[in-house]
């Protein structure tokens, strides 16, 4: 089963991504990521089929990656076989090298669980330009909120709610927007994330992850098949939604 988790605050995400991920990793996984960014740049990736061990080589204990917000996910594949080009996060850009390096997409996210319905969504975004360079439904489904985000030129809030209107099946999404640096966006769908806040030096920060770390102050907030959204600095400006009607088109 695969653990996601993320960070954004004042400190250096990676590092704590990583413990975070450490901490999931008696879940089970075979391979494992990053997408971290500094402010407005664009988000970097890293990924490593394996151990988490290798990941934290490759990254040299995440200070080879800066910046203060982040996801991270180790993986359990269940669309497409153990291998860095199919291990999270992936990007909704044309990014050949499986998404390593700095990205140059609108969305990028991971997702724990499975979409039932995605080779009938590939299809139609095939139809509409995109191009899939891994064999995961993970791949689709970040390409479907890109999709609605440009299109209909939506906020990050209705592209994700119609996008998880659009697809079937037991997911968490966990996604950051390049238009939106240092906020992360959680859609989950009959999986529980844990998200927790803690101040530290006047600053919060927000940790989340889909089982229980060792942070302290839980938020208990329990809506199932809602969506969250926040940004560091602003506990007030967490919103979540739970439905949205259904686009016609695709
Ligand atoms: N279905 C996705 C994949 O195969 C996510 C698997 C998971 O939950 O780790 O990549």
């Amino acid at each position: 089963m695969c653990g996601i988790v993320g960070f954004t605050g004042n400190r250096q995400a990676a590092p704590i991504l990583l413990d975070g991920l450490s901490k999931l990793e008696y879940r089970g996984y075979d391979s494992a990521g990053l997408a971290v960014r500094d402010g407005e740049t664009l988000a970097q990736v890293v990924k490593a089929k394996g151990r988490l061990s290798n990941l934290i080589e490759k990254t040299d204990n995440g200070n080879a990656l800066k910046g203060t917000c982040g996801i991270g996910h180790t993986r359990w594949a269940t669309h497409g076989e153990p291998s860095q080009t199919n291990a999270h996060p992936h990007v909704s850009g044309n990014c050949r090298c499986s998404g390593s390096g700095a990205v140059e997409s609108e969305v990028v996210g991971v997702h724990n669980g499975i979409i039932e319905n995605y080779t009938e969504l590939k299809e139609k975004l095939l139809k509409h330009g995109y191009t899939f360079y891994s064999q995961t439904d993970t791949e689709v489904v970040i390409k479907l909120v890109d999709y609605y985000y440009k299109k209909y030129n939506l906020g990050p809030i209705d592209a994700i709610a119609k996008t998880m209107v659009r697809v079937r099946g037991s997911y968490a999404l966990e996604l950051m927007f390049h238009d939106y640096p240092g906020e992360i966006w959680v859609a989950p769908s009959a999986i529980r994330f844990i998200i927790t806040f803690s101040v530290s030096e006047e600053v919060l920060e927000v940790y989340l992850a889909e089982s229980y770390l060792e942070y302290k102050l839980s938020f208990p907030e329990n809506k199932s098949s809602a969506g969250y959204h926040w940004k560091r600095n602003d506990s007030e400006n967490k919103r979540y939604w739970k439905n949205a009607e259904p686009l016609q088109t695709l």
